[in-house]
């Protein structure tokens, strides 16, 4: 422990920054930079995610801790001209949770600590009003009951409810100062019974006990499964800030509400936000009671809320971003409670980002960082059809765009069950909470009749990137008989619902989609600069054209056929990276390989193969012509053959039914020993890729002759064929020798035949861990590396890639053994580290060796960032992922430019 002793562990905040999000988590730092702008912040001070670190590792928090929490806790008393909890005037605080990164309604807080039997007699007296000192009083001992001492919390609620019946009133604010005294001695009595112990007293006893809550729900399942969903790192922690409490619910001159500088959904300047008059500010997150426009606000209290637009001005210049902001009014004072960058739509990313830049704000490269590669995806979604004939029941607020349609559930539980069997839902709530997180996540989309822009469904939907229409009010969400009416149209459970997050309109039945217009403009079937090109438009393609200008990384794609590499092409492919010959095996031509497998003589196989040849030869003039001048990289065939055959157990049944009926047929006699012959336990590490065109006289000899005929039949007509041949599965140097040698040979004849000089390239794939460590040998006989991360995955990790992602990934994942599967984001520090090693070996032998990548992690932003950084020359990924690895590619390019200038 003595390490940390010189440790500091408490910052007023006054003494921090912006900066400091480490350390004093994402609110914290942010307080600290408003403190120092001179805005109206209430004085506090945070503790830091360090304190959390050892107290979440060590089971107790640190030992200088409680001190240095004393010491300043003294200088806030003194500021404030009081003592915590004292009698006669005490001095409340607030006890709120701040992570690094935002994790909306996931953590704890508690306000309004320093309350007790007797400061509340204190707080009426001072206040002037006896009614909000015991209203703060039970709000205390229900938020300290629940999340501090572990009560359920439906036990204060539902006597918060019986309260209100006796009273025969339906809302809280009808509660008297004398309804509200007898329930804290309810709400004292459920604590002693469940908890097993008074409700604390003492003022410190109840800030110690409320810090370390807060340290403890970092570690709650539901923060897990968020950090888990959000990438966020489990070890980070949280920071505890302890703020001097300020009310806005003294009466109608106090409120509370939730701003934003500019619209989230579009980016558009104005007035965003909601504002609840006489509520603190769990009630506007919670979306119990319906809040009114922030531009209300001006007609209730002009002087805050001028105040406010001056103060949204300033955060948004000096973040140069757009801030999200709570803030309370007591009695007419306005104060901030937080702000932060505010989470945003992908359309809006980019709208603001190239706003930003017209205003001089930020510069291009700054826009770019503004975006990124997930944000560009989801907005290639497509939309619904504004033309079709669609029933609208209903019209909420659009939460989170984007259109999603499934069957209607009403909780969270059936939302899992039911996409766990592959349905897709519309989870429909009156509000959610964060108890419906599974749920949410589960959905296709979010449908509530209750609540803001800024409500729980609105916020967590938007930072998951999941359609959401929230506030819908005309709905009538019955929870309990699952099923919602609205204007005489009832919806049960099941009935197909569609929603559309960017309009907030909802439908009954399943409406079709369009086409989302930034595909448009990539197919090429809009233009950035007319007149029908929308905002968005405009922007994606401004920030697409700095990061194709920035990228060094080349973007080609995996495509087989032309009308991919067509589109791959208009999306701003670069070549084709990985051509996979077996899908031109498949259909009416698997019969032919068959025949190939089954051949007992030379002439059979070469009958065999001459029947293949011209296929062969016409998928590749078309592939050439359309990739005509960029290059086409063909991988050879890979997988094991009995792919090509007849399942084991239909046909085995099939003969001996046959057998049995006495007229087996010749022909599947001989597959069915074929079929027994290739059988392998363990196909994909057994007879594929290289080994195949060492094992079949010819095979590799027709494709390469296929190419190299198509690629001299391009150039007699003009064309500009770029082939590379690639040999996969590759594990040491001399396999890929003696196909080298026997392909060289058949260019040299194609060549002679038809007079060209074909230029073809030979390499090969590195997707075995001995290639890898090999690959100064290996490059000595190839003029590329292409990495084959899928299977370099597979088998670094010993994981069969068909079947662990639906088997126990889950539980890795559940386990955090990995925040995300290797086969989806590289793992850098495994399969990544042989992929540098190899690429330093492989040029050290070969300077000019070209080098990139065809695994799926070429179009993985993450992994794309890892490429970039190992000095790759191109990432090749699936056509409609181009524009997603072009433009983190420029991210990548503009980040290390960055840091290299600092
Ligand atoms: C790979 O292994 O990464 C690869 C691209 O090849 P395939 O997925 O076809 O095995
Ligand atoms: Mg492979």
């Amino acid at each position: 422990m003595s390490e940390h002793k010189e440790q500091k562990f408490v910052y007023d905040f006054t003494e921090g920054n912006r900066d400091l999000k480490d350390l004093l988590g994402g609110k914290g730092a942010n307080l600290a930079e408003m403190t120092n702008l001179g805005l109206p912040v209430p004085p506090g001070f945070t503790i830091t995610t360090e304190a959390c670190k050892v107290y979440l590792a060590s089971g107790d928090e640190p030992a200088a801790l409680r001190d240095e929490v004393g010491a300043h806790l003294d200088a806030l008393e003194k500021t404030m001209g009081k003592k915590l909890g004292q009698a006669d005037d005490p001095l409340l605080v607030s006890v709120r949770s701040g992570a690094k990164f935002s994790m909306p309604g996931m953590m704890d807080t508690v306000l309004n600590i320093g309350l007790s039997d007797k400061s509340v007699q204190g707080l009426a007296k001072q206040s002037n009003n006896e009614r909000f000192a015991w209203d703060s009083y039970r709000r205390l001992i229900q938020m300290f009951g629940k999340t501090v001492l572990g009560v359920d919390g439906e036990l204060f609620e539902d006597a918060l409810d019986k309260a209100k019946e006796a009273k025969k009133v339906t809302v809280d604010t009808d509660l008297e100062a004398a309804d509200l005294k007898k329930l804290v001695t309810r709400f004292k009595k459920i604590v002693k019974t469940e908890a097993g112990r008074d409700f604390p007293q003492d003022a410190r006893e109840q800030m110690d006990l409320a810090i370390h809550a807060v340290f403890d729900s970092w570690n709650t399942d539901r923060a897990k499964l968020y950090r888990r969903q959000e990438r966020i790192p489990g070890d980070l922690g949280t920071a505890v800030n302890i703020c001097s409490m300020v009310f806005g619910n003294l009466g109608p001159d106090s409120g509370t509400g939730v701003a934003f500088t500019r619209d989230p959904a579009s980016g558009h300047a104005g007035v965003y936000g909601d504002y609840l008059q006489d509520a603190q500010g769990e009630d506007v997150v919670a979306g119990i009671r319906n809040t009114v426009p922030l531009a209300d606000l001006e007609n209730i209290d002009k002087k805050s809320y001028d105040q406010l637009m001056q103060i949204m001005e300033t955060l948004e210049t000096h973040y140069k971003d757009l801030c999200d902001i709570e803030f309370t009014i007591e009695r007419g004072q306005l104060w901030m409670l937080q702000t932060r960058v505010g989470k945003r739509t992908a359309a809006a990313a980019f709208r603001i980002a190239t706003q930003l830049v017209d205003q001089g704000l930020i510069d291009e490269a700054e826009a770019l960082q503004r975006v990124n590669g997930a944000q560009l995806a989801q907005l290639m979604f497509p939309r619904f059809d504004e033309d079709a004939k669609a029933e609208k029941i209903a019209r909420g607020i659009a939460a989170s765009p984007g259109a999603a349609v499934g069957k209607a559930v009403f909780d969270s539980y059936t939302a899992i069950k039911w996409s766990r069997s592959g349905e897709k839902v519309i989870l429909i709530r009156r509000e959610t909470n964060p108890d419906d997180l599974e749920g949410m996540i589960a959905a296709e989309g979010i449908l509530t009749s209750r609540g803001g822009k800024t409500s729980h469904a609105a916020v967590v939907a938007r930072g998951m990137g999941k359609t959401c229409v929230c506030g819908a009010e005309e709905l009538e969400v019955d929870t309990k008989r699952r099923r919602l009416t609205v204007n005489g149209t009832v919806i049960e459970e099941g009935d197909v619902v569609s929603i559309d997050g960017s309009t907030g309109k909802v439908y009954a039945g399943e409406v079709p989609v369009v086409p989302s217009p930034v595909v448009e403009y990539f197919e090429g079937r809009m233009h950035a600069g007319a007149d029908d090109a929308d905002e968005l438009v405009a922007a994606v393609h401004r920030i697409m054209a700095y990061a194709d200008r920035v990228r060094r990384l080349r973007v080609r794609a995996n495509a087989d056929n032309a009308e991919d590499a067509l589109r791959a092409r208009r999306f701003g492919a670069q070549g084709i990276g990985l051509c996979r010959t077996e899908h031109m095996f498949l259909g009416e031509r698997r019969e032919m390989v068959e025949r190939l497998i089954l051949a007992d003589t030379d002439e059979e196989r070469e009958q065999a193969l001459n029947t293949l040849l011209p296929l062969q030869k016409k998928d590749f003039i078309e592939l050439f012509e359309a990739m005509d001048g960029l290059p086409v990289t063909v991988r050879l065939l890979d997988p094991p053959l009995h792919e090509f055959l007849p399942d084991i157990t239909e046909l085995s049944v099939r003969v001996a039914l046959a057998e049995s009926r006495k007229d087996a047929n010749e022909n599947d006699l001989r597959l069915l020993q074929a079929v027994h012959k290739l059988h392998e336990q363990n196909p994909m590490l057994g007879l594929r890729g290289v080994r195949l065109g060492l094992v079949i006289p010819g095979l590799f000899a027709m494709q390469v002759r296929a190419i190299a005929e198509a690629a001299a039949e391009r150039k007699n007509a003009k064309g500009d064929p770029r082939a590379e041949i690639m040999i996969p599965l590759v594990g040491t140097v001399q396999e890929l020798e003696i196909v080298k040698d026997e392909a060289d040979a058949v260019i040299a004849e194609v060549e002679a035949a038809t007079g060209t000089n074909l230029k073809l390239t030979i390499g090969t794939m590195i997707e075995l861990p001995r290639a890898a460590l090999t690959a100064g040998q290996i490059a000595e006989a190839a003029q590329f590396f292409s990495f084959g991360t899928n299977d370099l995955t597979q088998t670094v990790w010993g994981f069969s890639r068909d079947d662990v992602e639906a088997s126990f990934f889950t539980a890795y994942l559940e386990k955090g053994i990995f925040g995300v599967s290797p086969f989806e984001t590289i793992d850098k520090d495994g399969v990544g580290s042989l992929v540098r090693s190899a690429v330093e070996a492989g040029r050290a032998t070969r300077p000019d060796l070209k080098l990139g990548v065809c695994g799926e992690h070429g179009g993985d932003p993450e992994s794309v960032h890892f490429f970039h950084e190992v000095g790759l020359d191109y990432v090749s990924c699936s056509p409609f992922r181009i524009p997603v690895a072009r433009l983190e590619a420029g991210r990548a390019a503009a980040e290390s430019k960055g840091s290299d200038s600092r």
